[in-house]
């Protein structure tokens, strides 16, 4: 059935808010921050740690550190706690991006028991479980993720136990590895050009005559998709293959995106066919899904990636994120000065709805809204 995508009109006179169909938490990180706080409540005086942020959300993670819950590593994988100050009665969460077989093994090695306080999302195993299944099929896995995020790290981990595995951050990588795949470019050079991104003993000249393609959840599933079909037009082209034929060089992994970060990018697709004046964007900075939301946005009208309503620093100026460059902006007069303001609003995967609630807040305090909060509420 064809799901509705349209926005939710917050009518408020001079104020339009277009609340996306689908924004905020998924259901991943709804699971993980429930055990979390479950696993601090129920385990008073022991030492809890975090394998690293817990999602990409600084309040979240605030909340957590605020409750005694420390992190040993920092997104990128540095290490802030040394693994040698644990023992084996300490609680470690994994976190809803799952980790390393290699990382888990050094934790389950130092008596801790990785399997009770995990909170890998089912929808990145089922990446992983499926790429389990095409790898016994001898099909190499090509991971398109971001190399250094840790669920594309732990992807990465996963697949090369069974497989040779490869990452590719984009489409421009993608053409690349393409031309290995066509002999347009001398197999020595792989090597150099794609350091750090493949398995042990990767041999390129026979590892990409099967293979198939899975994703880190939250890059763009209409990128992810795009991808997939280059590469299967690449093997269709390169050995001649008919329909029947395709199965045997090219692995049908389309079930692996997730259904959230695909509901949450085509709810803002939806919203973009308004005639709004602007977007704001909430969530945190380091939060991969919530750059690509932002990413569709700014395609098509000027649009604010923040934090919280803290952001919004008066009806004049807003201090943003441009993830392009990975610094904070001061925009002025981000309000367009019109009778009635029409404004897109949408949040990542991993930003609480109570942030979404606090930008909806702080700007109808700058309209003449004659309606409150309740009112508006009971129209629904
Ligand atoms: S975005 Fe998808 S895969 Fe990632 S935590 Fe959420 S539900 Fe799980």
């Amino acid at each position: 059935m064809k799901k509705d995508f349209t926005p939710t009109l917050l009518d408020l006179g001079p104020l339009q808010i277009y609340l996306a169909r689908h924004f905020g938490f998924c259901y991943g990180v709804e699971n993980a921050i429930e055990i979390a706080f479950k696993v601090v409540e129920e385990n008073p005086g022991k030492k809890i740690f975090l394998l690293s942020e817990m999602i990409h959300n600084p309040q979240v993670n605030a909340d957590l550190q605020s409750h005694g819950v420390e992190f040993l590593q920092d997104n990128y994988g540095k290490q802030l706690i040394s693994f040698d100050e644990l023992a084996a009665d300490d609680i470690v969460i994994i976190p809803a991006f799952g980790t390393t077989l290699e990382l888990e093994k050094k934790l389950n090695d130092l008596g801790i028991q990785t399997e009770k306080y995990n909170t890998t999302c089912p929808f990145v195993e089922k990446v992983w479980n499926r790429s389990e299944q095409i790898a016994k099929k001898n099909y190499t896995i090509i991971i398109h993720g971001k190399p250094k995020h840790e669920e594309t790290r732990a992807t990465f981990s996963h697949a090369a136990a069974n497989a040779p595995s490869v990452v590719v951050k984009d489409m421009q990588q993608t053409i690349e590895l393409a031309k290995y795949i066509n002999g347009e470019k001398p197999s020595e050079q792989f090597y150099d050009e794609f350091k750090g991104q493949y398995s042990e003993n990767f041999d390129i000249t026979k590892d990409l005559d099967r293979i198939g393609v899975v994703n880190q959840t939250t890059m763009l599933a209409s990128d992810t998709q795009a991808i997939a079909d280059y590469l299967k037009q690449v093997m269709i082209n390169k050995y001649k293959l008919t329909v029947t034929g395709i199965d045997g060089r090219f692995a049908d992994t389309r079930d692996t995106l997730c259904y959230a970060t695909l509901e949450n990018q085509q709810a803002v697709s939806g919203m973009l066919q308004t005639d709004a004046d602007l977007a704001i964007v909430v969530g945190g900075y380091n939060s991969s899904n919530t750059s690509h939301l932002v990413e569709l946005c700014e395609e098509k009208l000027p649009t604010y990636f923040i934090n919280s309503e803290e952001n919004i620093l008066s009806a004049k100026e807003i201090l943003h994120y441009n993830f392009h460059t990975k610094e904070e902006l001061l925009t002025t007069d981000f309000l367009p000065n019109k009778k009635t303001v029409k404004i897109l609003i949408t949040s990542g995967a991993s930003c609480p709805d109570a942030l979404v609630e606090g930008v909806i807040n702080k700007l109808t305090g700058f309209f003449s809204v004659n309606i409150t909060t309740e009112e508006l509420i009971t129209k629904f």
